[in-house]
This record gives structure tokens, sequence and C-alpha cells, in this order.
């Protein structure tokens, strides 16, 4: 923590933050500029905001310098790390930032057909790890919520049918239990980004987490999100860009591609990003999976589902099975020009 003492400030001022510093076990080390004196603080970060350092006769500031987050930054782990998901049946699949991990699947499951016939789109594209909600957390409740706990039945049969692992989101604590006895990676959606009930419950699942960045959340809420997970002993957390609300309503959200490079910097997790509820928009769902494998993430997440014009859940920005081949093909030489290989080749095959 770094105080920043105002120009006007006596030589008493600075006294009495050493003082008070040092009286709850802390060091001070003061140094004097031209116009101004800065103190910086060495020791509990707690016990100097019970201070109330702001509030001293001639303080201008006071600066955190460490991240509020401790198990999920690279302070406390420099090496990025790798996520595996799948299980014995399945083979491990990578996310991290040797590999680039392509993850494709239905918004929502909707009925057996559907999902099979969009996982096996998925697989025919090349994707590693299958995606589908069975859960559905709706801006309406009219809207269809998913089938539930039949649903993830679905995937679990579907798993077995293509030999890829499932992630699929998980809305309530009450269905962690459940949702992890099917699921491969637990994914925790926009809405529930903040609810730390949540994710205190899935980071106790043993399963890894896919936490998708709350739309309205800033790169340090959603790091804390992490750190709620971190804190349960799992840090098989992979971080989802999805877009964050804006003015612009071109697109249902705004894909904050800067978010990638600045998330690796704070922190060890894989980052990810999905192009498909990002933009709400087909058409931009190449040039936006350009952007995210160029800027440096991990995965790119995708909806794909065979008759879209019908699909019960975001049928615009769902590729058919064509398209997402169409896809995996106009992106297939970003991961090596940015010192990739595909995650299929790392996978860590099935026992
Ligand atoms: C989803 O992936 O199906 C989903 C609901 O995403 P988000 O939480 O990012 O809106
Ligand atoms: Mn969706």
């Amino acid at each position: 923590m770094v105080v920043v003492m105002a120009p006007e400030a006596t030589e008493e001022d600075i006294a009495r933050v050493v003082e008070r510093v040092e009286e709850v076990g802390g060091e001070a080390f003061v140094s004097r500029g031209v116009t101004r004196t800065i103190i910086g603080l060495v020791g509990d970060i707690d016990s100097f905001h019970h201070l109330n350092l702001r509030s001293f006769a001639g303080v201008a500031d006071v600066h955190r310098i460490s991240a509020p987050y401790k198990l999920v930054s690279r302070q406390h782990h420099p090496a990025r790390s790798t996520v595996w998901v799948g299980r014995p049946e399945t083979g491990l699949v990578p996310i991290g930032p040797q590999s680039f991990t392509f993850m494709a699947g239905p918004c929502a499951v909707e009925t057996p057909e559907q999902t099979l016939e969009a996982a096996q789109m998925a697989r025919a594209a090349g994707a590693t790890i299958i995606r589908g909600g069975a859960y559905k957390p709706r801006s309406s409740p009219y809207s269809f919520q998913g089938l539930g706990a039949a649903g993830l039945k679905i995937l679990a049969d579907v798993r077995t049918v293509t030999g890829l692992p499932v992630v699929t989101e998980v809305v309530d604590a009450r269905d962690v239990e459940i949702v992890a006895e099917y699921a491969d990676m637990l994914q925790i959606g926009t809405r529930n980004m903040a609810n730390f009930g949540l994710l205190q419950a899935a980071g106790d699942a043993g399963k890894p987490i896919l936490l998708k960045r709350g739309m309205n959340s800033t790169i340090e809420e959603w790091l804390l999100a992490a750190e709620y997970v971190a804190q349960r002993g799992n840090l098989d957390i992979v971080l989802c860009e999805r877009g964050i609300r804006t003015f612009e309503p071109a697109t249902r959200n705004t894909l904050d591609i800067s978010a990638v490079p600045v998330v690796q910097a704070a922190s060890h997790l894989p980052v990810i990003v999905d192009p498909s509820h990002a933009s709400g928009r087909k058409d931009l769902v190449v040039p936006l999976s350009r952007a995210a494998i160029a800027v440096g993430a991990d995965a790119i997440i995708v909806d794909v589902h065979p008759h879209p014009e019908n699909a019960l859940c975001d049928g615009p920005q769902a590729l058919l099975g064509t398209e997402l081949r169409e896809l995996a093909q106009a992106v297939r030489q970003l991961p090596g020009a940015v010192g990739r290989v595909d995650a299929a080749t790392l996978m860590r095959q099935p026992a």
C-alpha cells in the first residue's frame, strides 16, 4: 500500500502516519520528492485498512498495490495453469497456454436427437469438448427453462456416443450435486457470476469450473468470483469472456477482447472466449473467433444447432454444422501462428 501525502503536508503529518502504521505492526518507508512525499507500507493490508489513513491530516491519497485476490493471481502462481477436462472414458482435454481448445454444442439441450446432432456437428468440426445447457438461466420466466435432470441424462448419452467430455451450466446451488454427477465441467453463467453461495457449492463439487464473466462485472470482480471457487480448494477454473453490456446495440453484448491479455497478466487461470453469446449474431462468430485466438484465448466455445430457426434458445447466434466446419477452417492456422498446438494433440488418452 502507498500513502501519497499532500504537497502542504507537514513533518508532523508524515510522522503521524509512520507512527500509526508501526503501532499496528507494519513498516513505513518514507520517500521525499520535490513537491510531495509518499510512504510505502509493508505488512498486513487489513490492519492498514482499519487505520483509515485517508482521513489523516496531510494525506492526499492511499493506493492499494497488491491485488485483492490471491489464489487466482499470478503473484501467487507465476506460471499459467492448464485445466484438464474429462474422465477416464473420454480422456482428458487440456485448456491452457500450450494449446488451443475448440468447444462447441447447442445453447440448450432440447431433445435427444437435437443434442446428439449438434454434438456430432461439433465433433466433426474438430471440437474436443461439448457444451449444452440442461438448466437455462433465462431472462424471462416465460422462456424455455431447460430440461433439467432429463437434459443431463441426454448429455451423458451424448458423451457416450461421441466420446467427448461435456460442460453444462448449473444455476442453483441445490443442483450442484446432480450436475456434477453427469457433467465433466460445471459452467457458472454470466447471471450467476456473483452468486457467491453457488460459487462455493460448485467449488466443492470436485469438477473443473467454467466461470463466465458477469455482463456487468469488472475484471477485478470476475477474478474475485474465481477466488470464491479457489478458496474451496478448487483451482481448476477456466474464465470465459462472453461480452459485457455497453451502450452499443449493434451486438447483443460487447466482446471485451482486451480482457483476455489483461486477465492473463493478472491471473494464472486459463481464459477463453464465447463469440456466440458475446455477439448474439452468427455472422460475427468467425471474425470474433479469429480475434480471440489472435489475442491469446486458450479456447473458444461456440453455439451450433441442426435447425437454428427452431432453436428454443439463442437461435440467431447458432451456426449450422457446415458453418461450424467453415469456422474451424477459417481459424485453422491461427493457433500455430501464436505458438499453440491443437488441444487434441495434447490429450491424455482414454483409460
Ligand atoms: C450459455 O452459455 O448458454 C449462457 C447462458 O451463457 P451466458 O451465461 O454467457 O449468457
Ligand atoms: Mn445461450
